[in-house]
């Protein structure tokens, strides 16, 4: 048999896995192929990298090194399109990368808020996760230079409600005048939340000192101050987009997409249209799912995408992905704390943080 192409676009949370293991196709005589801008980043450490818990370094795994370790190529780039009838994919440069498999997973962005993007030293959106690094760097050289620091965070889920609470940490670690304001727009922050937890989260955050406001909808971004939907503006120095997820797309591909614009798949987590495509992770849609745009996904997603990109190279039954109905989330809030939940459940204090740490760091312990 042939030796096929495997192509893997992105290294996000759904490949990750995929890589470290793709010893499993280049031993069989396949060629691994990943493209992608660079490195890994977990945003399971995320938060606690803004907090100043984590150093950025332990949250970040080198994708070029995995990928030889593996017998692949890595290729530093952006793929722009994607043509399942020429078998092709277009990157930013041009260059063009013949696939006989391939595989989406390019994550998934904050929608952008009007004028963000010509202010990317003062606006940062929560994704790519190493955005979260730089904001960091940037509010400790503020203190580092005497400078107080006004962050308005836009958001008012748990991502929000967790670079708050840690961006608040951070001013007390690094011992700079740090004042963080939590704009949601809703009518309440947290409420996806069980029970009293998101009540429970507010009033923690608002003890420590932030500002928690709701129906306070950002509408744009000026050079020092934030314009909500009601005209009312908000001096800040800093501005953190943490409004949400939507896939990422690519700007040219020739199979059907879902109103997001994430990559429809069947439970094989292969496109329908052409069962050469598969994907992972945010930027896709699985038919008979819905799920929400979470990490735990996407790692799960891995082991059947190994196998399945195996299937399609040389043949064989596809295996199916079953999305577990409920699943451990625990916030990090900065302090020591965590708030943690799974089903209706939750509890908050030090254990739940002490749990998070252990598994967070287990799993990136892993790729190290
Ligand atoms: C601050 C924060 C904290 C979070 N905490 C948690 C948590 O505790 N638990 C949890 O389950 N979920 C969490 N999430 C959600 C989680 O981050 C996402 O669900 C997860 O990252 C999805 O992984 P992915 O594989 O889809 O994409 P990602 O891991 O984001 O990876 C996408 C990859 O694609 C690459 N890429 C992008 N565009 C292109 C392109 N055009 N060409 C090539 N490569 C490209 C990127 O560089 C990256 O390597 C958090 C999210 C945020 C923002």
């Amino acid at each position: 048999m042939a030796g096929k192409h495997i192509v893997l676009v992105g290294a996000g949370h759904a490949h990750l896995d995929v890589i470290a293991g793709a010893e499993a196709f280049t031993r069989r005589g396949h060629r691994l192929t990943v493209i992608a801008p660079g490195d890994f980043w977990y945003s399971g450490l995320a938060t606690g990298v803004a907090g100043g818990i984590y150093p950025p370094a332990l949250d970040r795994i080198d994708i070029a090194a995995l990928t030889a370790k593996a017998g692949g190529t890595y290729h530093r780039g952006v793929v722009t399109g994607l043509s399942s009838e020429r078998s092709r994919l277009t990157l930013e440069d041009g260059t063009e990368v013949p696939f006989d498999v391939v595989s989406l997973d390019i994550g998934s962005e904050a929608p952008p808020i009007p004028g963000e993007a010509a202010h990317p030293d003062r606006c940062f959106a929560v994704k790519p996760v190493r955005r979260i690094a730089e904001l960091r760097a940037t509010v400790e050289a503020r203190a580092a230079a005497g400078r107080p620091t006004r962050i308005a965070v836009a958001g008012g889920g748990a991502t929000a409600a967790e670079m708050a609470a840690n961006l608040e940490a951070l001013g007390r670690r690094i011992g700079g005048r740090v004042d963080v304001t939590l704009l949601a727009g809703g009518e309440r922050v947290l409420a996806q939340l069980p029970g009293r937890a998101g009540a429970a989260a507010v009033d923690a955050l608002r003890r420590r000192g932030v500002l928690v406001r709701t129906g306070a909808r950002v509408a744009s971004v000026d050079p020092d101050a934030v314009r909500l939907a009601n005209g009312e503006s908000i001096g800040t120095d800093l501005f953190v987009n943490a409004t949400g997820l939507r896939p990422r797309r690519l700007a040219v591909c020739d199979l059907p997409l879902d109103p997001n614009g994430a990559l429809v798949l069947d439970r094989h987590l292969r496109s329908r249209r052409d069962p050469r495509v598969h994907g992972g992770g945010d930027c896709v849609a699985i038919e008979g799912h819905e799920l929400p745009r979470i990490g735990v996904y996407a790692i799960r997603q891995a082991p059947v995408l190994a196998r399945n990109l195996l299937a399609a190279a040389e043949g064989g039954e596809p295996a199916t992905f079953e999305p577990q109905a409920r699943y451990l989330w625990i916030m990090n809030l900065g302090d020591g704390t965590g708030l943690a939940m799974r089903g209706g459940l939750w509890w908050h204090g030090r254990a739940a943080f002490r749990l998070k740490d252990w598994i967070d760091r287990r799993f990136l312990a892993k790729y190290a």
